[in-house]
């Protein structure tokens, strides 16, 4: 007979089972968030994970990615000894070797480089959340060959921010949630930044009085909450931003008191077209900038409080140079029909009526809804105000706006939106998380001028340049980088240019490296523009000396991603519940508007593999290669205890380590003090984490708030108390330009003037992606971008057994209109085409997409035999990476040179320029998709795969259910489980493997009259 779930006589379930002997707190990593998490154990094991109710990110809430990082800890890729690659690179042969012997090979290679030209190594890192420790590495190692994976990823929001409000948009900025009135979000990706958002969203839209619009060119997550949708055309946010501007500015809809007092709006720019100074504002024998005392009738410095500055007037300088307040500029300029809701209108994507009522929904929030608490502050002048009065509309962007070509200009279109409206970190508006704002730029310049054999570098390899000075170039002009980060190809490059280590390492342009380290980085697949080029440039042999073009490749993952096969000597590294991290205040903090915060990992249970953290590997390399950081005088090491030595010890200046909460050895300085032993156990206390809140006289306007800024050059974040003026207009753009109008003493080579002068304006201005510029868009008529889906983040979701239940292959999502046009019906196969390839893939039709635009998840699509997949894995078979089809290089110039696919200010990745065509495939060509690359081959050894009884299936959970001993109507011995209805139903039906197979294993019917067990019902 079979016991089904409702004809089960009796039932005994235990409601209340004892799920662990042990909980500990960590913090999570299957997303950038940085939630808190409580992790259950039970006999050692990982039982289940929940939220920490207590932790400041996230207030016990976990997302589905978060729950699932059990079966990222428990996932068959992950990788189990250090490897030493025995066959041609890519066919994925290794061999396994000890630690000992691959950290012995490591500084043999590094060792060799660092004594003959440090430069010849590049140490590039992916989504790791440790490059405070890996940026100083590479500073002591002293290569200015390193970056991470920001030049892919964030850069245009990072830099756009930094040189006009202090501050970024991403991790590093937040809207006032609980008191905005209007929140605009550009684009932003749905695996990141996921939790604080959602919980963000939900607490604003249940309050009920702000009203939530979407930009973005696809309707899904956020968007498809959002009160309304504005589907732009991909790579048009900034023109549609400058002309909310052109109508704020029309009717006179802007915060002028912000704008004097905060604002470098009135700072007189000097106009002397042809002059060496024309643009850069005028300044005093003193060096202080000037301004037009409207009351006093003279000029006067800018900084000083007492003056009524004009933000309009033409005025004549001592030296008869003619001056105009940059707002006037900026008034102008946008003011021109060319910015009119009528001119843009076409080329957005958007309505005329929809701007200009959009610009007025802005300013009605702004102006009539204006948030006035009555909190006393005191300015950084010392002038008293009674209240806080807020602009409550607030904005967030990212991807959306950072992976185009004229991103930067973009996102300093939006900032300069936030400015004009009064509502840059004010009750209701964007706020700064700290230690921002940062002075505009923020120091350091980036290091690398002078590069010394078995010599540190002068300071840190990344930095913000603030003029042509600054650049790591020759006397020729040519980069000095590998990646010719801070060049005249890509000045303000902030976050290095991940994207084109590898092929700049294969072409020897601007020279070639003999050690390649890379970290958490699949470049061999979904973090490289030109998939089957990058694995070409790994593979190609020069074809006199036989040897790879990029001698020596090493890399460290804790899975058997697509890159892994590519490299030369694995070191495995550890998943995240198994090793220590730190979440610094000198990284990316859990700070949030409302105070600093930090925090760390800790190990929850210890690897059961061959295995180490990297971070523990990068300290005891520095130790082993005598890196002067990583050494004390006698040449002992510095840190003999790892990671966690350095967490504690390090001193990046006296009194300031990675760690700010509980400093000097008695645990009472914040931020700044003497390493304290008992730190991280002081830390574990209070659940990983440490915060501050800020006292509420110090919560807004940070960048002019006496309390704030007094606190924060306290806390070691500024160098003074003086007042962070926030940058409408840019000098340092402007002196890019000069530069190239043959002014300076560092000078572009001619072929790149032409570039530096059109894209170095010093107000935001909008240019159509370059690889629309480019092609024939006649031929590529569709746009085509990447969506990241909320339960995945990046690549790592696919090897998760719980995440790839919900997304194992992706389609391409096209509107109906689009697909009637191209003859194309749901479910069809299409080619996506490209000026630089060809992927297939399988068409979803769906309304809520931009009618010029196709799209798909991303990374969902992987090669055969990474990851732990097996070969007929759907994600291998109909996911598809649109990857193979963006080109990393723009196509040829006159000269013929070829640029980088990048923004031309920063060297972001323009991944959202691509234009496309779709065809429909002939019917023999349906089903899979292509390029179909062959499989990569399996590492010598598979991770342990949780409780896996047979060597095919990941059975977390098995163990975990109540069992007793019994014995069968034969007398046969045998394990009773005693789990719910669902697992009695599967005694009797067996457990299919997904290959028709059916396995019974140890799991039996349970004796009649049901089973017994703990805590019975
Ligand atoms: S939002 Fe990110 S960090 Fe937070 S629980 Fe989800 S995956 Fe983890």
């Amino acid at each position: 007979m079979v016991t089904g779930p409702l004809d089960t006589p009796r039932e005994r379930v235990n409601t209340c089972p004892e799920v662990a002997d042990e909980i500990k707190n960590t913090t999570c990593y299957m997303c950038a968030c940085r939630c808190g998490i409580n992790v259950y154990l039970k006999d050692g094991k990982i039982r289940y994970l929940e939220g920490n109710p207590d932790h400041p990110v996230n207030k016990g809430v976990l997302c589905a990615k978060g729950s699932a990082g059990i079966m990222q800890h428990y996932s068959p890729a992950r990788l189990t000894k250090p490897l030493l690659r025995v066959g041609e690179r890519g066919s994925g042969e290794f061999k396994e070797i000890e630690w000992e012997e691959a950290l012995a090979l490591a500084v043999d290679w590094l060792g060799d480089v660092r004594r003959r030209d440090p430069r010849r190594f590049a140490f590039f890192t992916g989504r790791d959340q440790s490059q405070s420790l890996t940026g100083w590495w590479a500073a002591q190692f002293g290569t200015p060959n390193f970056a991470a994976h920001g030049g892919f990823c964030s850069v245009n929001m990072a830099a756009a921010g930094l040189y006009s409000i202090g501050g970024a948009f991403w991790e590093f900025g937040e809207p006032d949630w609980d008191l905005t009135r209007y929140f605009m979000l550009f684009g932003v990706a749905e695996d990141h930044d996921s939790n604080p958002i959602k919980a963000g969203l939900g607490r604003m839209k249940t309050r009920g009085q702000a009203k939530f619009v979407s930009i973005n060119p696809v309707k899904t997550g956020y968007s498809a909450i959002a009160d309304e949708w504005v589907g732009i055309r991909p790579g048009t946010d900034g023109l549609f931003v400058l002309a909310l501007i052109h109508e704020l500015l029309r009717a006179e809809k802007i915060d002028w008191d912000f704008l004097g007092r905060y604002t470098n709006a009135t700072w007189l720019v000097i106009d002397d077209p042809g002059g060496a100074e024309d643009g850069l504002f005028a300044r005093d024998a003193e060096g202080r900038v000037l301004c037009w005392d409207a009351e006093r009738q003279v000029l006067a410095p800018a900084e000083d409080a007492t003056v009524k500055a004009a933000a309009v007037g033409r005025r004549q300088l001592p030296d008869g140079r003619a001056a105009v307040p940059a707002f006037e500029l900026l008034a102008k300029r946008y003011l021109d029909p060319a910015y009119a809701p009528e001119a843009v209108a076409a080329q957005t994507g958007v309505a005329a009526a929809t701007i200009r009522r959009i610009a007025a929904e802005l300013a009605e929030a702004a102006f009539e809804k204006e948030v006035v608490l009555d909190v006393p502050w005191t300015d950084w002048a010392g002038r008293k105000h009674d209240k806080m009065i807020g602009r409550p509309v607030s904005m967030h962007a990212m991807r959306g706006i950072s992976a185009h070509s004229n991103g930067f200009h973009s996102c300093r279109a939006i900032h300069l939106l936030q400015m004009l409206l009064g509502s840059i970190d004010c009750p209701g508006g964007f706020g700064y998380k700290a230690p921002f704002p940062k002075p505009i730029p923020p120091g350091p310049k980036p290091a690398g001028k002078t590069v010394t054999p078995g010599q540190p570098l002068g300071g840190m390899p990344l930095g913000f340049p603030t003029g042509p000075e600054d650049l790591l170039v020759d006397e020729d002009g040519k980069p000095t980088r590998l990646d010719k980060a801070y060049s005249w190809e890509h000045p303000l490059a902030a976050h290095g240019l991940m994207h084109m280590v590898i092929h700049n390492a294969w072409a020897g342009d601007p020279y070639s490296v003999d050690v390649l380290m890379m970290y958490m980085a699949n470049m061999g697949w979904n973090s490289a523009m030109n998939v089957q080029g990058t694995l070409h440039y790994l593979t190609d042999k020069d074809p006199e000396t036989g040897d790879y073009k990029i001698p020596k490749i090493i890399y460290s993952d804790a899975y058997y991603s697509e890159m892994v096969p590519y490299a030369d000597l694995i070191l495995p590294d550890t998943t995240y519940l198994e090793r220590w991290d730190c979440i610094s205040l000198l990284d990316r903090p859990i700070s949030s508007a409302h105070g600093p915060g930090d925090a760390i990992r800790q190990p929850v249970v210890q690897p059961d593999r061959d295995v180490r953290p990297f971070q523990d590997v990068l300290v005891d390399l520095g130790g082993r290669l005598g890196l002067p950081g990583f050494t004390n005088d006698d040449g002992s090491a510095k840190y003999p205890g790892g990671y966690p030595d350095y967490m504690v010890n390090h001193e990046r200046a006296p009194g300031i380590g990675p760690l700010a909460g509980w400093r000097n050895p008695d645990g009472s300085g914040q931020g700044t003090g003497k390493p304290n032993p008992d730190q991280l156990q002081r830390y574990i206390e209070n659940g990983c984490f440490w915060t501050h809140k800020l006292a509420p006289d110090q919560l807004y306007f940070k960048h002019a708030n006496k309390g704030y800024l007094s606190y924060a050059k306290s806390m070691g974040w500024l160098p003074s108390e003086a007042q962070i003026t926030l940058q409408l207009y840019s000098e340092i753009l402007q002196k890019f330009r000069l530069a190239a109008r043959g002014h300076g003493p560092v000078q572009p080579p001619d072929s790149e003037r032409g570039r530096i002068e059109a894209y170095f304006d010093p107000l935001p201005i909008w240019y159509p992606p370059f690889e629309e510029a480019a092609v024939d868009l006649d031929e590529y008529t569709l746009h085509a971008i990447t969506q990241r889906p909320m339960h995945m983040y990046h690549s790592w979701g696919s090897q998760n057994a719980w995440l790839r239940q919900i997304t194992a292959r992706n389609r391409l999502f096209v509107h109906p209109e689009t697909a009637a046009r191209f003859g194309v019906a749901d479910d069809d196969w299409v080619w996506v085409v490209s000026h630089h390839g060809r992927v297939k893939g399988q068409v979803r039709l769906m309304h809520g997409v931009n009618p010029n635009t196709v799209w798909t998840w991303n990374a969902i699509g992987k090669r055969r035999g990474a990851w732990g997949l097996d070969a007929d894995a759907p994600e291998s078979n109909s996911g598809f990476l649109l990857n193979h089809i963006i080109s990393e290089l723009l196509p040829l110039r006159e000269g013929g040179h070829r640029y980088s696919n990048s923004d031309p200010v920063t060297g972001q990745a323009a991944w959202y320029d691509l234009r496309v065509r779709i065809e429909k495939c002939l019917p023999e060509h349906c089903g899979a998709t292509e390029p179909m690359m062959a499989p990569v081959k399996a590492p010598p050894r598979r991770g342990p795969r949780g409780l896996d009884d047979d060597g095919l299936h990941l059975r977390y959970g098995e163990e975990l259910k109540c069992r007793k001993d019994a014995v069968d109507g034969e007398g046969s011995r045998f394990q009773e489980w005693i789990g719910n209805r669902h697992e009695v139903a599967l005694t009797v039906s067996g457990v299919a493997d997904g290959k028709g197979n059916v396995k019974k294993g140890n799991v039996k019917k349970p004796a009649a009259g049901g089973g017994s067990g703990d805590g019975e019902a």
